[in-house]
């Protein structure tokens, strides 16, 4: 990776609510192409984190910059426009809407600097975004009646409506079984052969050490290691945080 261009750089990067540290002081670059995790306990400051890139929160302190441009503190919107994009724990679909009408809504409401910019092949309208996401056989299901597994789906699948360059993915995972985790686990390295980059936090530490190229640990709001999954989960500082549970087994 020492070759690589560094899409986003967060320097000192600090958000404080009230008495809280929930990132005090954090360094990091992603790397175009890359997918990079973001693993630590909760309340390590993860999901503040995306936030905070992601236009959601502005920072107490620090700085974010993407491909060259002082971007902190930019609004939501303003962040989209420039395709960086983060999914939610909970998939953001209206309920009463069917699949293909939340992935339009979606596309539609893609900014025109990233529309003009970048079409990312085959990506670029809903139908071509169902299939991809997996759920071509649901485009008429109204979001409410998808299991779990297909919600989270679309979930992606409206992220991908917006047309990231960087899409964040928060506990993607969550609640999934095995089979359905495999199956994210594959959409997001399959985003990535796009040429989206990805950044993702998730508790499921096999998946975590079979997709990401590099991990970046955060415990109490900073970090504190970063590297090759494989380096990172023998580091002695990450397995007291983690008690030398789940990490150390994973991915063997
Ligand atoms: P993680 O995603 O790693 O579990 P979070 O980023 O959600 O951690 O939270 C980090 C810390 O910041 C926690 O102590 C949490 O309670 C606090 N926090 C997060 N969001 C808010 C908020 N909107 N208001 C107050 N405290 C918050
Ligand atoms: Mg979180």
């Amino acid at each position: 990776m020492e070759e690589r261009e560094a899409i986003l750089e967060v320097r000192g990067l600090r958000k404080w609510f009230g008495g809280v540290h929930a990132l005090d002081g954090v360094d990091l670059e992603i790397y175009d192409g890359e997918i990079l995790g973001i693993i630590g306990p909760n309340g390590s400051g993860k999901t503040t984190l995306f936030n905070v890139v992601a236009g959601v929160h502005k920072p107490t302190g620090g700085s974010v910059t993407w491909m060259g441009e002082d971007i902190t503190g930019k609004s939501a919107e303003s962040m989209a426009g420039r395709g960086i994009i983060r999914t939610f724990q909970q998939a953001m679909a209206f309920e009463d809407l069917t699949v293909r009408d939340n992935v339009g809504i979606a596309c539609q409401h893609r900014p025109r600097s990233v529309l003009a910019d970048q079409e990312y092949e085959g990506l670029a309208n809903p139908e071509e975004i169902i299939e991809f996401v997996g759920l071509s056989e649901f485009a008429d299901e109204k979001a409410t009646n998808l299991g779990f597994g297909n919600l989270r789906r679309l979930g992606v699948g409206i992220a991908i409506g917006g047309h990231p360059q960087l899409l964040m993915a928060d506990e993607p995972a969550a609640g999934l079984n095995d089979n359905e985790t495999a199956d994210l686990s594959r959409l997001i390295e399959s985003i990535r052969e796009r040429g989206v980059t990805v950044a993702v936090i998730d508790h499921d530490m096999n998946m975590m050490m079979n997709i990401c190229d590099r991990l970046v640990v955060l415990d109490f709001g900073q970090k504190i290691a970063e590297g090759d999954p494989s380096e990172v989960r023998n580091d002695p500082k990450v397995l007291e945080v983690y008690l030398g549970e789940d990490l150390a087994a994973a991915a063997d």
